[in-house]
């Protein structure tokens, strides 16, 4: 896992610069976005499918655009290598210690490996918001001079595609690093019993998934670092309250 884990990295960071140019002059150019191919190029899943298999007609909806795409069709262009190989066996393995490890039983390496899945999620995201363009607020009449931008530039008040840009670099980025100590605090694992899957998010803020498969939940603060867990667990039960959706 962990050499198949290196190459992905390398390949990212070795192609950030080609990559993130191509995003940026053409949003839906059709490359992996984490080698930079464009040969055998394949759909990857935002939320792996086996996160919610169990609930296939759940519907990933974007705040600001508020039109429900399904979890399985929300998927963003990788290569087969990337696809398939490479981060087929990292969620292989990260599926497996998910299964099999309660969350007091996590090493390091353990972490390290779910803030990066969780990081690489977040990637995901933005990029769907960058490749999506706004059409309309569901039940609202469509903007006709909104319907070119993407609904990557809602992200905040005044948010530039500077902004917006710098934000899914450094994104990008941080999928090149393998240790997350930094981040450790700002992870937090449930144990769940709840038999639905459960999902929200803020762009560049965090994120909660809560996975009935392995019966576990897990939120993520992606910016905010906590020298305190206490702290951070507290913070993340009041995201929770405000945004669950029961
Ligand atoms: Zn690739």
């Amino acid at each position: 896992m962990d050499r198949k884990f290196g190459i992905l990295r390398t390949k990212i960071k070795q192609s950030q610069g080609v990559v993130m140019e191509r995003i940026i002059a053409e949003h839906n150019a059709d490359l992996c976005v984490l080698c930079g191919s464009t040969v055998e190029i394949t759909k990857e899943h935002i939320i792996p499918q086996w996160a919610f298999e169990a609930n296939p007609a759940k519907y990933l909806v974007s705040a600001k655009n508020n039109q429900p795409t399904t979890y399985i069709r929300a998927t963003i262009p990788a290569c087969r290598t990337c696809n398939s190989d490479l981060l087929g066996a990292f969620e292989d393995n990260l599926k497996r210690m998910l299964v099999e490890k309660e969350p007091e039983e996590f090493n390091n390496y353990d972490r390290d490996c779910i803030i990066w899945w969780l990081q690489y999620i977040g990637f995901k995201l933005q990029l769907m918001d960058l490749r999506n363009r706004f059409l309309k607020y569901k039940g609202n009449e469509y903007i006709p001079f909104l319907s070119n931008i993407p609904v990557a530039m809602f992200w905040g008040r005044d948010t530039t595609p500077g902004q917006v840009f710098r934000i899914l670099r450094k994104s990008r980025r941080n999928l090149t690093t393998k240790r997350k100590g930094n981040k450790y605090h700002s992870l937090v694992v449930f144990k769940t019993s709840n038999g639905s899957f459960h999902f929200f998010h803020k762009v560049n803020e965090f994120i909660f998934i809560e996975i009935p498969q392995i019966k576990k939940a897990f939120f993520l603060f992606y910016s905010k670092e906590f020298k305190d867990y206490e702290k951070a667990c507290e913070e993340c039960r009041e995201m929770i309250e405000k945004f669950y959706d029961r």
